[in-house]
C-alpha cells in the first residue's frame, strides 16, 4: 500500500510536467499545438482531482480559469499594476486574475540590513 505522502509526490510530478509541456506548446503557437496545451492542462486539473491534491498556487497562476490555457505573460496574457493588484488578463477569453500585490512596510524598510 502506497502511502499518502507517496502518491501525492507522484501526482505533483505528473501535474509540473504536464504544466511544462502545455506551455512549450504554448510558445510553439501553432492550432493544434494550443489543443494540445490545453488538454495538457485538462489533464493536470484531472490528476489533482483524482489524487485528491490541492493545485500549488504557483501552478494554479499559470492557468487561466476561464479556458484553461497557460498563461504566459506578453504572448498568452497581459500584465498590469493597478491600485496595488496585479492584474492578468487572458489573452483568448479576457478572464481576469487580480492577485493582492504586498507592499513593503516602511518599518520592514528602516530595519533591513544595508546591501553590500
Ligand atoms: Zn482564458
Amino acid at each position: 500500500m502506497q502511502s499518502k505522502k507517496l502518491v501525492e509526490q507522484i501526482g505533483l510530478f505528473r501535474i509540473n510536467r504536464l504544466l511544462d509541456l502545455a506551455t512549450e506548446r504554448s510558445l510553439s503557437g501553432t492550432k493544434e499545438d494550443y489543443r494540445l496545451s490545453k488538454r495538457y492542462i485538462n489533464l493536470a486539473t484531472a490528476i489533482s482531482r483524482h489524487y485528491k491534491i490541492k493545485l500549488p498556487e504557483e501552478v494554479k497562476s499559470r492557468i487561466c480559469a476561464g479556458c484553461s490555457a497557460v498563461l504566459i505573460p506578453g504572448i498568452s496574457c497581459s500584465v498590469r499594476f493597478s491600485g496595488g493588484f496585479v492584474i492578468y488578463r487572458c489573452t483568448a477569453c479576457g478572464n481576469v486574475r487580480k492577485l493582492y500585490m504586498k507592499r513593503r512596510n516602511s518599518i520592514d524598510r528602516i530595519n533591513a540590513p544595508p546591501d553590500g
